[in-house]
């Protein structure tokens, strides 16, 4: 799971449940993802008033203990059998967080690619493309 398709689940244009049955798959994209979305929801300056409607709308299971701020080092404990709860908060989190950035922003008239509607193929191209000559410049 790369930043598009983390920022196009948040978007809602991805199905959730199809991501998390690749997590319990495969816990290591599950460990990569949840180390991403740490860093976004970070970067998209969550507030503490989020992490309760956060953990209202993932629908976590009882007992659940992951660190409500999180942090890269943080998340990078979570058991295995919490990744993917881990993934639902974090995810929630940072939706909610990004909407808020978003308008504040002035999307889709700024220049944040992933404040722009990513189901709109025109733009996913472009996207692609910005990814593919940065992983070009990288080699
Ligand atoms: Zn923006």
């Amino acid at each position: 799971m790369d930043l598009l398709h983390l920022n196009q689940l948040a978007q809602g244009v991805r199905s959730l449940e199809e991501s998390i049955t690749l997590i319990e798959r495969d816990i290591l994209s599950g460990r990569n993802a949840i180390q991403y979305l740490a860093v976004m929801v970070d970067q998209a300056s969550a507030e503490d008033a989020d992490m309760e409607i956060a953990i209202a709308n993932a629908g976590l299971p009882l007992g659940f203990s992951v660190p409500l701020k999180p942090s890269k080092r943080r998340v990078a404990d979570v058991a295995d059998e919490e990744v993917a709860s881990a993934f639902r908060y974090l995810l929630e989190l940072f939706r909610i967080a990004d909407k808020r950035r978003r308008i504040q922003c002035g999307a889709p008239n700024c220049g944040h690619w992933w404040h722009q509607d990513l189901s709109d193929p025109q733009i996913l191209r472009a996207v692609e493309d910005m990814f593919a000559s940065i992983r070009q410049r990288q080699h």
